[in-house]
């Protein structure tokens, strides 16, 4: 043979997950999402050609459909979401919401003043996995605009999730340092008494006060509640996977437990008078209602969302990987004090003190 076809294509792998990449985005994201699938594509989905639903709270336009369709020979779904999925509850009072959202502001609390990034919250917390363009499938790789997959991927991580029983996946673990959920909760009780409307409780209070009393057979005998809380449940440490990557089992989200959760929280009203967020919600339920087994942490990923980056660093991952990222612990988010990693493996490996 005078020269080497390079365009033949690997061949598909035989076994299949029922899976797809979920991607929650507006038309403005384009630039930053279509560099996030051109390097998924290259370093995973090209060799096994999983499907992508793109969801939207408007419709995608013709521009955004052409760009994303050119960059893989994946099945491609556009979908919009309905509007009670997308929108504040007529149960929350908007003045109190608005007066909330305006200290925020002031407070300097990273999306404070939005009401359309809690709608993404509470849509990510709630909804996502109830859209009719995901109902076929079983399991799902969140992506965003603008992350970066540094390393070759030369494994099936749905099949892997499937064949060890696992429910769902991370790469990066962190602590909330900003004013959240706990925080915000410590100021309102100094500083802002004389709101009119106070958020009946905290997060945590309502999840170790109200309801893992009201279902104590919802939580799994070996769960991971030392991973999120230092004193047996007391208080919340702010330890939660980050959500803009996620690998995970859509029926864990769909079944009775998560969703009677997620009314609960719903109707607490703190998606919109506070700013929950989609992460923690996720993550206090991946602990305490699922076993510590059923959740696993993907080393071999190597994953960026601005400003942290996961890089491998067991075995042979990084250079097997051919990565592009830095695993020296300065660039390494793994390594730096914000990370819940340590306390994830620690715990993982029996030495959590
Ligand atoms: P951050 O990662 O928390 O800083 O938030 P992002 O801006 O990355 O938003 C998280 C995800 O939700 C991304 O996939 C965004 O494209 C998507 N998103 C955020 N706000 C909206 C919105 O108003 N409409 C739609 N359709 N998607 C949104
Ligand atoms: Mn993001």
């Amino acid at each position: 043979m005078p020269f080497t076809n390079h365009s033949v294509q690997e061949p598909s792998p035989l076994r299949k997950s029922n899976a797809a990449f979920i991607i929650l985005a507006r038309n403005s994201d384009l630039p930053g999402l279509a560099r996030s699938v051109r390097e998924l594509e290259d370093r995973f989905n090209h060799r096994y050609q999983y499907p992508y639903v793109f969801l939207n709270d408007e419709p995608f336009d013709e521009k955004f459909k052409k760009h994303i369709s050119i960059l893989t020979d994946a099945k491609v779904e556009f979908g919009q979401i309905s509007h009670d999925h997308w929108s504040q509850p007529d149960w929350i009072d908007e003045d109190v919401a608005k007066s909330w959202r305006e200290w925020m502001v002031l407070g300097d609390i990273i999306y404070g003043g939005s009401v359309s990034y809690r709608n993404m919250c509470r849509f990510n917390s709630g909804f996502f996995f109830h859209h009719p363009l995901v109902q076929k499938y079983r399991w799902y790789w969140r992506v965003e605009p603008d992350v970066h997959f540094h390393c070759n991927i030369d494994f099936d991580p749905f099949l892997y999730m499937e064949d060890n029983q696992k429910v769902y996946g991370f790469t990066i673990s962190m602590y909330e340092y900003e004013s959240t959920i706990m925080t915000l909760w410590n100021h309102v009780q100094g500083t802002y008494t004389d709101y009119q409307y106070l958020p009946r409780l905290s997060l945590e209070q309502i999840l170790y006060s109200e309801f893992a009393n009201l279902h104590p057979e919802y939580m799994a005998p070996n769960n991971s509640l030392e991973f999120i809380s230092e004193d047996g449940g007391e208080t919340y440490n702010l330890c939660h996977f980050w959500s803009n990557f996620e690998i995970a089992d859509l029926d864990f989200w769909r079944g009775n437990i998560y969703q009677e959760f997620f009314e609960f929280l719903d109707q607490q009203g703190g998606f919109y008078y506070e700013r929950w967020g989609d992460a923690p919600v996720h993550s206090i339920a991946a602990a305490l209602f699922l076993n510590r087994t059923q959740l696993h942490f993907f080393d071999e990923i190597g994953y960026e969302h601005p400003p942290y980056t996961h890089c491998p660093k067991k075995g042979n991952n990084w250079a097997k990987g051919r990565c592009t990222c830095d695993p020296d612990p300065e660039a390494n988010f793994d390594d730096s004090p914000g990370s819940c990693l340590g306390r994830w493996e620690s715990l993982v490996n029996g030495t959590l003190v």
